[in-house]
C-alpha cells in the first residue's frame, strides 16, 4: 500500500454522471488485484478534503508489455466529492492510496464462474471478468440496469463473457432485477461474485436457500473514512463478529454478513 500522485491518461463520461477515468499508476496496478479498493482524492483541488473509497476497475500495461502500469476506474457521480473527481482532465494528477482491501478469491480450480453487477457494481467485476477470462474459465456476467438509456457502452463490457442483461423496465433484455437471473444460471458454476447496491444483497439473502449452492462473494461499498483500518467507520456485523470493511473486506462471502443488521 502507498501513496501515489497518478496522472490521468484519460477521463470518459460514458453517460451523464458516469465516469470512466484512467490513471498512470506502475506501483500500485502492479500489485492490485480485483477487488481491491483506492483512496481517492476528489479532483486535483482536494475539495473535499477526504479521498473517497473507489473500486480498482480495470488493470492494463500502458504498451505491450506483460505488467499492468495503469488502472481505471468506473464511477457514477453520488455526491460533491465524485462530483468533483468526475471533473478532472486528462494530465491531472490525482492522489491515490492503494491498493486496499481483500480481493476476490478466483479459484484457479473454477472452470465456471457467474458475476451479478447491479448498475456501477460492474466496476470492480469488470477486471474479474478480465482475469477469469484470462485463466480460461467460462464467464457469465448478468448485469443489471434502470433502463436501456442507462446501458454501459459495449467498450466497457468485458469481453469473452456470456452477458445477459435486465432492466427494472423491460427497456431491456429481462424485465425486473438482476437477481431474478440468477437461478437459471447458477447451476454447475463453481462460483458466484456479486457487486451492488445493499438491497440487491438483501435480495441475493433472501432468495438464497433457494439457490444452487455455489459459493457467492459480494463486495460491500460501505462509507468510510480512512480506508486504513484506524476510523471504525465501516464496521460491517458478520457471522464472526463485527468486522471492518476496509481492511477483513470489502469482500465478504454473501453467507457471512448479518444482512437484517445492515
Ligand atoms: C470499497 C468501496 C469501493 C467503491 N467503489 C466504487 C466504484 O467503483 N464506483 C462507484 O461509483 N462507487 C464506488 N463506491 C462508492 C463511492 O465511494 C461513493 O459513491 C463516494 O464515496 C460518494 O462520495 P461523494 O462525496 O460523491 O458523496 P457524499 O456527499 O459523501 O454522499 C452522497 C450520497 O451518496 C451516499 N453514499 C456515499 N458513500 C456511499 C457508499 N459508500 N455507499 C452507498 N452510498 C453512499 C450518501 O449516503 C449520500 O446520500 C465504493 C465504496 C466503497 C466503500
Amino acid at each position: 500500500m502507498e501513496v501515489i500522485d497518478a496522472r490521468v491518461l484519460s477521463r470518459e463520461e460514458l453517460l451523464p454522471e458516469l465516469f470512466f477515468i484512467w490513471l498512470e499508476a506502475p506501483t500500485i496496478a502492479r500489485e492490485a488485484r480485483p477487488g481491491q479498493f483506492l483512496m481517492v482524492s476528489c479532483g486535483v483541488h482536494k475539495d473535499p478534503l477526504l479521498r473517497r473509497p473507489l473500486c480498482v476497475s480495470r488493470l492494463a500495461p500502458m504498451g505491450n508489455g506483460q505488467t499492468p502500469d495503469r488502472l481505471a476506474l468506473l464511477f457514477s457521480v453520488r455526491g460533491r466529492g465524485s462530483l468533483s473527481l468526475g471533473q478532472c482532465q486528462t494530465g491531472d494528477c490525482l492522489s491515490i492510496l492503494g491498493p486496499l482491501g481483500k480481493p476476490f478469491r478466483l479459484e484457479r480450480a473454477s472452470r465456471k464462474v457467474v458475476l451479478v453487477a447491479g448498475g456501477t457494481g460492474l466496476s470492480p467485476l469488470g477486471g474479474l471478468a478480465e482475469e477469469a477470462v484470462r485463466q480460461g474459465k467460462e464467464v457469465t456476467l448478468l448485469l443489471g440496469v434502470e433502463s436501456a438509456t442507462k446501458m454501459f457502452p459495449p467498450r466497457v463490457i468485458p469481453q469473452g463473457v456470456r452477458l445477459e442483461v435486465a432492466s427494472m423496465d423491460g427497456s431491456m433484455g429481462h424485465k425486473g432485477l438482476v437477481t431474478e437471473l440468477l437461478a437459471a444460471h447458477l447451476a454447475g458454476a463453481d462460483q458466484c461474485f456479486a457487486v451492488g447496491p445493499l438491497g440487491m444483497y438483501k435480495t441475493l439473502a433472501r432468495i438464497r436457500p433457494s439457490l444452487p449452492p455455489v459459493p457467492i462473494q459480494i463486495s460491500l461499498e460501505t462509507r468510510m473514512a480512512c480506508g486504513t483500518g484506524l476510523c471504525f467507520a465501516c464496521s460491517v456485523p458478520t457471522r464472526q463478529g463485527l468486522r471492518l470493511s476496509c481492511k477483513d473486506g470489502p469482500v465478504f462471502a454473501l453467507d457471512e454478513v448479518l444482512w437484517d443488521r445492515l
